[in-house]
């Protein structure tokens, strides 16, 4: 009788990716894939303290369960073996094994993939990082930035997209900086312009782009395709010269209000961006604080993630002092209300207009989708009640009806 397994997958995208060749790997061992899997496989997440805390968690959980003989065996990869490696073992002397299918070396694994999303798909172009941003312990745990050879990537997308998958999702940790490692400098606009020259009606999603790696050229990349969406995911961290000084992030300030501005021009309202920010990074006063505050309110981002700054051990900000732990909860709760305000303007800007979604699933009375303005686990739905037969996943016209409590919103086929 076949081991039954299941994976438990905690993190990001990238992660994801590592986990669907996971599962490729162990079912082409003869494993059987099963949500009652008594063979855990565990795909932890550690960028920071609040995210290892979750794994503990989960893992405690399956411990719990196997002394109970609920399951017979853990298994635990992902980021946590990278950044932790054994050390997991002497706090959980019940796990069976650490291990991780991506290595400081590797970019992907060589077993096959098992596809865990629908519609959309996730592509990892390059593994690992060269930044130096003081915060941030992913080029300790993922290694240096190792880019795939651009053939590789695009005989795979050629190969999904044959498998019916309507949207590529670029990832990897900065996207830009693609290439620089094999061919001496970023070739991310070169892949880009090969992919877009690929056939098809499916969508291009740029994500974990550097500001600094965004210019001119790459803007007109995207207002001259018709499958690369206006939409990106551009980390800026914060919007204070010091403060993105003191994070050591390429191109500071400037480079983070000139790319908006560009895009702005550009695109005016009909082009969403995402970004990530962090409050209370050691040295921030009241007056930065502020200056994020107003560049929020002057510079609108579509889509946001803000994070509490998380004091990391190997980084180098690590020794320096943070504001005080009740500063940084009333900052993180001031910037939030207000992101919260402008994602809801955003959502209303599209109340009335006609937009291409992609809907991938679908429930008793529901389907539900994205609109180009929203990437696929992190942004927002767009929901259109049930009333007739519709083939998924696939592109649908939809009239934007109204905004939800969530923000997510409602649509009715055009
Ligand atoms: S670019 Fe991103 S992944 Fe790389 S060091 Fe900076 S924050 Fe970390």
């Amino acid at each position: 009788m076949n081991k039954k397994f299941k994976v438990v997958f905690l993190g990001c995208p990238k992660n994801l990716v590592d986990t669907e060749h996971l599962i490729g790997e162990l079912l082409e061992k003869g494993f059987e894939y099963s949500k009652k899997g008594r063979y855990v496989f565990i795909q932890t997440c550690a960028f920071i303290k609040s995210a290892i805390d979750e794994s503990y968690d989960v893992i405690s959980r399956y411990v719990d369960k196997k002394k109970k003989g609920e399951i017979d065996f853990i298994g635990i990869g992902g980021c946590i073996s990278l950044r932790l490696g054994k050390k997991i073992k002497k706090d959980f002397p019940e796990i069976d094994l650490v291990f991780h299918n991506v290595d400081k070396s590797s970019i992907l694994p060589d077993s096959p993939r098992f596809f865990l999303t629908k519609g959309y798909i996730y592509v990892k172009i390059s593994e690992g990082c060269d930044e130096k941003c003081s915060f941030c312990t992913i080029p300790d745990i993922r290694g240096k930035l190792r880019s795939r050879e651009m053939e590789d990537i695009l005989q795979e997308i050629r190969f999904l997209l044959k498998l019916g998958f309507k949207e590529i999702v670029l990832i990897s940790q900065s996207t830009g900086q693609y290439g620089k490692d094999l061919y001496g400098r970023p070739y991310f606009k070169r892949l880009l312009r090969r992919i877009d020259s690929i056939k098809g009606d499916y969508w291009i999603r740029i994500m974990y782009m550097h500001p600094a790696d965004i210019d001119d050229e790459l803007l007109d990349i995207i207002e001259s395709s018709d499958k690369i969406i206006n939409y990106m995911d551009i980390p800026i961290q914060h919007f204070s010269a010091k403060i993105l000084k003191n994070m050591r992030r390429r191109g500071g300030r400037k480079k983070v209000l000139e790319v908006i501005e560009k895009i702005r021009e550009r695109f005016g309202d009909n082009f969403y961006i995402r970004s990530e920010l962090i409050v209370g990074f050691p040295g921030e006063d009241e007056k930065d604080f502020k200056e994020l505050i107003e560049k929020l309110k002057e510079y609108k981002i579509n889509r946001m993630a803000i994070f509490k700054y998380s004091k990391e051990k190997g980084t180098e900000s690590f020794n320096l002092k943070e504001p005080g732990a009740k500063i940084i909860e009333e900052r993180f709760k001031e910037v939030g209300k207000l992101a919260g305000r402008i994602m809801r303007e955003s959502q209303k800007n599209l109340i009335g207009k006609k937009l291409k979604v992609l809907i991938c699933e679908e429930n008793a009375n529901f389907y539900k989708g994205r609109s180009e303005f929203d990437a696929p686990e992190v942004d927002f739905e767009v929901v259109i009640k049930k009333n007739r037969r519709l083939d998924i996943p696939n592109f649908y016209p939809l009239k934007i009806k109204n905004i939800k409590r969530n923000l997510d919103i409602e649509g009715e086929l055009w």
